[in-house]
């Protein structure tokens, strides 16, 4: 009966709904609206499949090559992972190792505390200010290391390349993680910034800006000291996380820039005129670098909303949680998919 007592207990993540049916529009989940690059569909449908007996390559070598390659690093500079949620729990669990809290903004991926909660590390919040942006101010305070996503989430808000190295370089006892899930939707990213800064590690994913949220890719880019210590961690925990179809169209995904600039440029485009449409009816939100949109409406509760736009089978993002609950987190979708959801929102508002 006395097992309970020595269980690591967590409250766990909530993830954004995948509803089964299928003729819904989806823009809870930051996915991108488009298909993958055309290079990954004609490599799946030529994959071999007998190779799939054995265990992928430990060492994730032609996705991290195709990634060094890109982003003008060496292979020493990348680790790779399942999404970046394990680069990152693998991230927390390998640097954030003090007796010190770590420091995270209050409104934020709502993954930070679970990990911090399942890896027993202490952490502090650091509210943002009331315009939504970061207080870098207070990320200048003691603390056992930092995490922020740039852009943030879920309010899109870019911080300046400035604002970021002034916060490493306050913290050059720690290390500073940037997560920018975000970052291939306008802003600027700081991957340049880890040669002249030990201590930083950025972190980017596959899931939204490169269309496959399905295959679990995530990596980041940090001094050879940093990667060496996450792949310490990682072969101490499981070698072959990543399944050889993931290494294999990853790389040929980063390959193909052509496509991955069009369906970034698309959805930047979308989001501008999305922008402009939520404006006219009445909502306000923080200016998005993000594929999203974090609006509230000057007198609708966005409950309510939430709760309408369900019934006609369009999916935004809500929580019911303190500082953001009266405002909806909205994915850019297609032209066409965003254009229903105006319409939807007009008959809603005009009927009010
Ligand atoms: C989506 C997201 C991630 C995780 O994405 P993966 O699918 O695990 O790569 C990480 N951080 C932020 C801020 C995100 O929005």
């Amino acid at each position: 009966m006395n097992w309970e007592n020595n269980v690591r207990k967590v409250v766990p993540y909530v993830a954004g709904e995948q509803p089964k049916q299928k003729d819904v529009i989806k823009l809870n989940t930051n996915e991108c609206p488009y298909p993958p690059a055309p290079a990954v569909e004609k490599a799946l449908k030529e994959i071999d499949f007998d190779s799939f007996r054995l265990y992928p390559d430990p060492d994730t070598t032609s996705i991290t090559e195709a990634l060094a390659k890109y982003y003008n690093v060496s292979t020493k500079n990348v680790f790779v992972g399942v999404g970046s949620d394990d680069v990152l729990s693998m991230a927390f669990l390998t640097f954030f190792n003090s007796d010190k809290p770590i420091l995270f903004p209050d409104v934020t991926y709502s993954f930070y505390d679970v990990w911090a909660d399942l890896y027993r590390i202490p952490y502090k919040t650091v509210p943002l200010k009331d315009d939504w942006s970061i207080d870098k101010e207070g990320f200048k305070q003691e603390n056992g290391g930092v995490i922020f996503p740039n852009p943030n989430a879920p309010t899109g808000l870019f911080e300046d390349v400035s604002t970021v190295e002034e916060i490493v370089s306050a913290n050059p006892d720690v290390v500073v993680i940037v997560d920018e899930a975000y970052i291939d939707f306008g802003g600027e990213s700081v991957i340049p910034l880890t040669s002249k800064y030990d201590n930083l590690l950025v972190v980017q994913t596959f899931s939204k800006s490169r269309a496959m949220a399905g295959m679990r890719i995530g990596f980041c880019i940090g001094n050879e000291k940093l990667i060496g210590y996450l792949n310490d961690a990682k072969f101490s925990f499981n070698s072959y996380t990543m399944n050889r179809p993931a290494q294999e169209l990853g790389a040929l995904a980063v390959l193909d820039d052509a496509y991955f600039k069009d369906i970034t440029g698309r959805i930047v485009k979308t989001r501008e005129w999305v922008k402009i449409e939520l404006k006219r009816l009445g909502f306000t939100f923080p200016d998005s670098k993000a594929n999203f949109i974090f609006a509230s409406h000057k007198s609708i509760p966005a409950k309510d909303i939430y709760t309408y736009l369900r019934t006609r089978n369009i999916f935004v993002r809500y929580w019911d949680k303190a500082r953001i609950n009266n405002s909806l987190r909205i994915t850019i979708g297609t032209d066409e998919q965003m254009k229903t959801l105006i319409g939807a929102l007009e008959e809603y508002i005009g009927d009010k």
